[in-house]
């Protein structure tokens, strides 16, 4: 199977990691969509959060825990609160425009993201 965020993991495509676990990885997205856009990924290929959800629910909590962490690192959280705040999305099949096929948290902020989204 050829993955990018797989080559990603194992270090064969490069990547501006910014926060890593041993089970994640987080890394800036190559096109920007706000001032802070970092891609969020569970390191075991698994296709859809959808997927994750069902084959391995702790590893979900643990996305989601990073997606924190790196919220706080790049100030848009604080350890005990949500300001000014931050958009986790997670585009699942064709209609939402999912194009890597590896589960991975948009993790957006700082500016204003409107709502509804687009
Ligand atoms: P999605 O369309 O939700 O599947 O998101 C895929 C994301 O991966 C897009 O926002 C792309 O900009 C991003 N992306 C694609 N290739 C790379 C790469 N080599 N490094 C970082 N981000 C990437
Ligand atoms: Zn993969």
């Amino acid at each position: 199977m050829d993955c990018l965020f797989c080559r990603m993991v194992a270090g064969d495509v490069p990547a501006t990691v910014v926060h890593e676990t041993d089970r994640t990885l987080a890394f800036r997205d190559i096109n920007p969509q706000a001032p802070t856009h970092v891609l969020v990924i569970p390191k075991a290929h698994h296709p859809t959060v959808a997927t994750l959800a069902s084959d391995d629910p702790d590893l979900l909590g643990a996305v989601i825990r990073a997606a924190r962490q790196v919220a706080v690192q790049e100030g848009l959280a604080t350890e005990d609160g949500v300001e000014p705040g931050y958009r986790l999305v997670t585009n699942t099949g064709p209609a939402a425009g999912q194009t890597v096929h590896h589960v991975h948290l948009h993790l957006l902020g700082g500016r204003d993201l409107g709502w509804p989204p687009g």
